[in-house]
């Protein structure tokens, strides 16, 4: 007999009827107190050599459906190698294929990057003696919002992440910047942190994550459409960074995203605020190109479609940061499924693969180090 279990750190599925294997029913639960559903991660039991048929019933009125296109499921029986596996989508349900080696074994929407990893991660850096580490405030939930501090130079420099919670790869993005930025034998790291001060926020939305939330935190809110009225009620976790941003200054910003649909790495920027300087642009620009020619993974051509100025979304970090302090502010994206410029088919985007573009990032981030600064 198998069973379906999801009540763990990161956890999400409902369960329909999984008493025949070859027709384990499933549905995605939606995020508590907002309609979002995309992220799953459960684990099925019970399933040595056993062939799986998983049928997520719902997955046609998800989120964005139009992610399921050309996707494929992760599984992993050590929570640590996530391999892509047997997945069709009709339209309506997603039907994932797998006959698994071991008792138990791990379904996810991507590799899951939990919130004991994230506690793993902020530890390991303050153990390592580079970071200091911050705690913002607390979370709806109470949980500790943290920030890490990496060197002492003049430019402040922001990176954040995972507002957005069932984006998982955001995690192993930080999880590859933290550990480039706590290597003492690091020559980038090294000159970065002697010319800024990188403030790094790893998660900020602590209780989405460990509640398995695709899009909202506790109680519903889209973080990253409230950085224009952000409240202790409603976005604790945006209205913390901004006071503490407000204090540091920001000559440069990342906010590190998933997009469930499209292919690529590509980098979301501030074209849609009021009245944008060619200066203010150009380190966009220069941006995207530097870090293209650095990794084959980040490409400049596909992405979201340009607002024009002042049609922009101000209630975006992104839109809010570019135009609040006249620095870059830049979203970067990266895929659920693989990147269709440069595929690995057996793995898709992945770990180890977002951890990477982590070190292009803070590279193209040193080449620019001059360009980097607030009042464009
Ligand atoms: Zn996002």
């Amino acid at each position: 007999m198998i069973h379906v279990s999801s009540q763990f750190d990161s956890g999400n599925i409902e369960v329909v009827a999984a008493d025949s294997p070859d027709a384990v029913r499933l549905r995605i639960a939606k995020d508590g107190a907002a309609d979002f559903f995309q992220w799953f991660h459960f684990r099925v039991s019970g399933a040595r050599g056993v062939p799986l048929t998983l049928i997520i019933e719902n997955a046609g009125s998800s989120s964005y459906p139009k992610g399921w296109e050309g996707y494929r499921a992760v599984a992993s029986t050590d929570r640590q190698d996530w391999r892509r596996v047997e997945t069709g989508y009709d339209g309506t349900a997603l039907t994932i294929r797998h006959t698994p080696d071991a008792d138990a074994v791990w379904f996810a929407y991507f590799a899951p990057y939990s919130l004991d990893r994230h506690d793993d991660l902020v530890a390991r850096a303050q153990a390592r003696g580079t970071a200091r580490l911050e705690r913002l405030g607390a979370t709806l939930d109470g949980r500790d919002l943290d920030m890490l501090t990496f060197g002492s130079g003049p430019k402040p420099l922001w990176v954040i992440a995972r507002q957005h919670p069932g984006e998982s790869m955001c995690g192993w993005f930080m999880d590859g910047l933290v550990d480039r930025l706590c290597d003492p034998y690091d020559p980038v790291a090294r000159a970065l942190m002697a010319q800024a001060t990188l403030r790094v926020v790893p998660n900020m939305n602590p209780d989405g994550v460990f509640r398995g939330h695709l899009r909202t935190n506790a109680k519903g809110a889209n973080l990253n459409r409230e950085w224009r009225e952000p409240s202790l009620e409603n976005s604790p976790e945006v209205f913390h960074t901004i006071r503490r941003m407000e204090a540091t200054g920001v000559a440069m910003c990342l906010d590190v995203h998933g997009d469930e649909a499209l292919p690529y790495n590509f980098i979301a920027g501030y074209e849609g605020i009021p009245d944008p300087s060619e200066a203010h642009l150009a380190r966009l620009t220069r941006y995207k190109d530097e870090l293209a020619r650095l990794t084959p993974d980040f490409q400049t051509e596909h992405g979201y479609p340009k607002p024009a100025p002042g049609k922009g979304n101000l209630t975006t970090s992104t839109g809010y940061i570019a135009s609040t302090f006249r620095c870059a502010a830049m979203t970067l994206e990266m895929p659920f499924k693989d990147t269709a410029n440069n595929p690995m088919p057996e793995v898709g985007w992945s770990p180890d693969r977002s951890r990477r573009l982590a070190g292009h990032c803070l590279e193209a981030m040193l080449l620019m180090i001059d360009d980097w600064e607030a009042g464009l």
